[in-house]
């Protein structure tokens, strides 16, 4: 798919998800806004009142049709949309009349005023009902951005007011629409990495009040004003962007709440930290690249502030993923105590059911014919087998707690694994496989036989399982040096590399096995690690899918006894 396409595509799905309604307006009001832009004179200006009205109108229609949801946030948005265009009357009316724009301060200030302040408790009301969550994370978000935004607002906009030799008042006036345009950003840049971020009405009206903030910004950094520039065309556009917004019928349907945390630094949020981080910085370079006066205090103490909220910041995120590391270890220890409880009570009668099965098979009570031993033979076996695994369970809970008793014998390597070879030889036959044992002599270690008999045990056993019929399981003990190899080698499936890191860990069990429905518990090689390291030898694997594997296990050598 080519770019247009996609740009294509992507415009329809936005253009589907207005309504009518919504698109005609927001085509007739951006006509409206162009138009404007060739008028000159009284038609103009009146026209600027036209598409602002238009705009509070779009919103009216919208709460009566119920179209602009939640109602309480779209209420505060047409009457701070009433207030810009109250104001702009005012000065339309200063223009007409007396062809200059109104004195500062001005009765259209006020509107102007109370616009942004209404919009910003819109938004925030907008939040609230949507289920944004007002966590300390988020306050500290805000905090961090509203301290960027004063550093810039001040170095570059309102500083200079403040110099400016007016009255107090005028000051005073001055300064609010700054001010109250921080107000705005702040809830704004909340609705852009909010929760509602996706859905298209929220664009719109993040889109709308961006626009707000933008020509007002300009505003403010344009010596002279003069109606019908570019300027005009950002409020304008806000105006028309926010009443199509509201034409938008199921707006608080649609919201697509999205499940993430203020805890978690969501790409949108931790974009806007950056920039928050990155004010100061270039507010520096730009007053020296502008060889403006470098305000050297106020970047510091801006700079100073973030790094200590950021800090906060962090020390909160670092705290919750304690807490969460807490809480997993706290039910890790839950499962293991359910684990080894119920293998506990398991064993009991499992243990009783394998002694009289064994009563039953010796015909204690009873002559046993064919066809029943045949059955108490399965019976037997399958008992066997969750004994097993009941035991390996207690085993590896054992371990998990670090319960591992060992004795500290000499032990005769070969001798145990030539044991364990001969145990598994009938299930290899009868998997049609070959099975062979080579051993060097005088290959001693310390340590316990019985356990190191269930590693190997273990080992073999895997090769034995995952080696299709015709295959070859080699079993080797070499002495080489200070050390004692047990290698078991297979030309079985193999093991996929993704799953070599993970196989000592409890429970795993690689995807081969289970998509081949191999029977186990994921405990043989994590049990068998644990016996092999605290006889102080290593275990390791060597394997690639489809060609085999070879596990090896090196235990010291036992020293001579003195
Ligand atoms: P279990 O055999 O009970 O599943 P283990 O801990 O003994 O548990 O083995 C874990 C996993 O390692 C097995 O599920 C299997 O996928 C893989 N594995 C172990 N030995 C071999 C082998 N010789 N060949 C192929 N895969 C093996």
């Amino acid at each position: 798919m080519t770019v247009a396409q996609i740009g294509a595509r992507s415009f329809g799905r936005w253009l589907h998800a207005l309504s009518p309604a919504s698109v005609g307006f927001l085509a007739a009001g951006w006509l409206g806004v162009v138009a404007y832009e060739f008028l000159s004179g009284n038609t103009q200006a009146i026209a600027y009142e036209v598409i602002g009205l238009a705009g509070v109108g779009a919103i009216v229609v919208g709460l009566s049709r119920r179209t602009a949801e939640p109602r309480g946030a779209w209420r505060l948005f047409a009457a701070g949309l009433a207030s810009e265009v109250l104001g702009d009357c005012i000065s339309a009316y200063y223009e007409v009349h007396f062809g200059h724009e109104p004195p500062v301060p001005s009765t259209a200030d006020i509107f102007y005023l109370a616009a942004p302040i209404l919009f910003a408790i819109g938004i925030f009301l907008l939040l609230r009902e949507l289920g944004a969550k007002m966590s300390r994370a988020v306050v500290l978000d805000a905090v961090i951005v509203v301290v960027a935004l004063v550093t810039v607002q001040w170095v570059f906009v309102v500083e200079a007011l403040v110099h400016e030799s007016l009255s107090a008042l005028r000051k005073a006036d001055e300064i609010a629409l700054p001010s109250f345009d921080i107000l705005v950003l702040v809830a704004l840049i909340q609705l852009v990495i909010g929760p509602t971020r996706r859905a298209v009405p929220y664009r719109m009206i993040g889109l709308s009040i961006f626009l707000l903030f933008l020509s007002d910004e300009i505003f403010l950094l344009t010596p002279q004003y003069d109606s019908g520039t570019w300027i005009d065309v950002g409020w304008l556009g806000s105006y028309v962007t926010l009443g199509a917004a509201a034409l938008r019928p199921g707006v608080k349907r649609q919201a697509g709440v999205a499940k993430v945390g203020p805890q978690r630094l969501s790409g949108p949020r931790l974009a806007v930290l950056a920039a928050a981080l990155l004010a100061v910085p270039a507010v520096l370079a730009t007053e020296r690249l502008e060889h403006h006066r470098i305000h050297t205090l106020v970047a510091a103490g801006g700079a100073a502030l973030i790094a200590v909220l950021v800090l906060l910041r962090l020390a909160g995120l670092l705290r919750a993923v304690e807490q969460q590391n807490r809480d997993l270890r706290q039910l890790d220890r839950m499962k293991d105590d359910f684990v080894a409880s119920v293998s506990h009570e398991l064993r009991t009668p499992l243990t009783s059911i394998v002694g009289y099965v064994e009563l039953l098979a010796e015909g204690a009570s009873g002559p046993v014919n064919d066809a029943q031993r045949s059955d108490l033979d399965v019976v037997t076996r399958n008992t066997g087998r969750l004994l097993r695994l009941v035991n390996d369970l207690l085993f590896a809970a054992g371990l998990a707690e670090g319960r591992l008793d060992l004795r500290s014998d000499s032990v005769d390597l070969p001798g145990v694994v030539a044991h364990s070879v001969d145990t598994i030889r009938p299930v290899a036959a009868a998997g049609g496989l070959g099975l062979t044992f080579e051993a060097d002599n005088n290959a001693y270690v310390t340590g316990d036989a019985g356990r190191l008999g269930q590693v190997v045990d273990n080992l073999v056993a895997n090769a034995v399982k995952f080696t299709p019929p015709g295959g070859h399981v080699e079993v080797r003990v070499t002495r080489v040096a200070d050390e004692v190899n047990v290698e078991v080698k297979d030309d079985g499936v193999g093991i996929p590399a993704a799953d070599i890191p993970h196989l000592f860990d409890r429970f795993f069990r690689s995807s081969r096995a289970l998509t081949d429905a191999v029977q186990g518990t994921g405990l043989g090689l994590y049990i068998a690690k644990t016996i092999v390291e605290a006889h102080g030898g290593t275990i390791e694997v060597v394997s690639s899918e489809g060609r085999g594997s070879t596990f090896r296990a090196t235990f010291p050598v036992a020293r001579p006894a003195v």
